[in-house]
């Protein structure tokens, strides 16, 4: 089945979706981006795009940080990834990355001056970290701060640091990196939040810890709390914290809720599934698939429902 794009405004294949050598943003990494899912419901024959106005509110922050000027609402941008899923038809698990850019086949460092383009894409995409618990480490390449590169929208620059980030952990045997803030907190995964049992409660660090407020974090505090009665403590989160906690596990929109077993070669809890991760993992994984009539509101179904007869 093709994968199609909205592209220079309108819908082609993706293998049409092609943008030139030149591209400003392809230069100097202004450009934003999200990554959001659609899951797909096999008794319903349905896919549901989970949080999609979250995603396109937080892209057109990107935007306004970046001086991006889209000619969308998020309306709009919502509507259009509906359209684009159903054009696509997958019955599979999905991944839609929305990309705002400086489009101006220019060189220079700038931001102003230069044409702002929009394109979105749909692919089948199943689990992105492949293991059912991850072995982690603690990265030597730091979380860029506020004043540096924004890490509070998905700039897409600020990816070459968690890049460097993510290699240097798997190519030492790892699963995943955990990355530090330059003042030594820890801040969050290459592409994930990170939580931390301690004493009952969750933790997990704050905004001001230069981290990518997710939106599965949010997703996941409001579950906690809702569902098992577990408060969340947003706070600094030192490093030895890492190895003393109960049980660890990671965020994100394509890793969902992933166990972490290990940290720098200390084992995480019991060095299984810890257990208010695998009640966490259980009840966001029926969330996002709508099957929990409570959340429907953060499912966006993409095929109409046929009339019953
Ligand atoms: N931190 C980083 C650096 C990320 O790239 C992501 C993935 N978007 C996350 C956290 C998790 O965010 P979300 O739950 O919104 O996908």
């Amino acid at each position: 089945m093709p994968s199609y794009a909205f592209f220079k405004n309108q819908y082609v294949p993706l293998a049409e979706a092609k943008i030139s050598v030149m591209t400003s943003a392809l230069h100097y990494g202004t450009a934003v981006f999200e990554g959001i899912r659609g899951n797909w419901n096999n008794e319903q024959k349905q896919i549901y795009l989970f949080r999609l106005r979250e995603h396109y509110r937080r892209l057109l922050n990107g935007c306004q940080v970046l001086r991006i000027r889209l000619p969308y609402t998020v309306d709009d941008l919502c509507r259009q990834t509906v359209e684009l899923a159903q054009k696509c038809g997958f019955e599979e698990d999905i991944y839609v990355r929305p990309l705002a850019y400086k489009s101006s086949e220019a060189l220079g460092v700038r931001l102003h001056d230069i044409a702002d383009d929009y394109t979105v894409f749909i692919i089948p995409w199943g689990r992105y970290i492949d293991v059912d618990t991850a072995r982690c480490t603690v990265s030597s390449w730091q979380c860029p701060t506020d004043n540096s590169i924004p890490p509070q929208v998905k700039i897409m620059g600020h990816y070459a640091g968690n890049a460097l980030a993510k290699s240097d952990a798997v190519e030492s045997g790892f699963d995943e990196a955990i990355m530090l803030s330059v003042d030594g907190y820890v801040a969050q995964g290459s592409g994930e939040n990170i939580f931390l049992m301690i004493a009952g409660k969750l933790i997990t660090p704050a905004t001001y810890n230069n981290i990518l407020p997710g939106i599965t974090r949010d997703s996941v505090i409001k579950l906690a709390k809702n569902e098992l009665g577990i408060e969340t403590i947003e706070r600094p989160v030192d490093r030895s914290e890492l190895y003393l906690c109960e049980e660890c596990f990671l965020t994100g929109t394509a890793a969902h809720v992933t166990p972490v077993s290990e940290i720098d070669h200390r084992k995480i809890g019991n060095g299984g599934i810890g257990e208010i991760t695998g009640k966490l993992q259980k009840v966001y994984a029926e969330v996002i698939r709508g099957d929990n009539p409570k959340y429907l509101d953060w499912c966006t179904p993409v095929y109409k429902k046929q009339a019953i007869a």
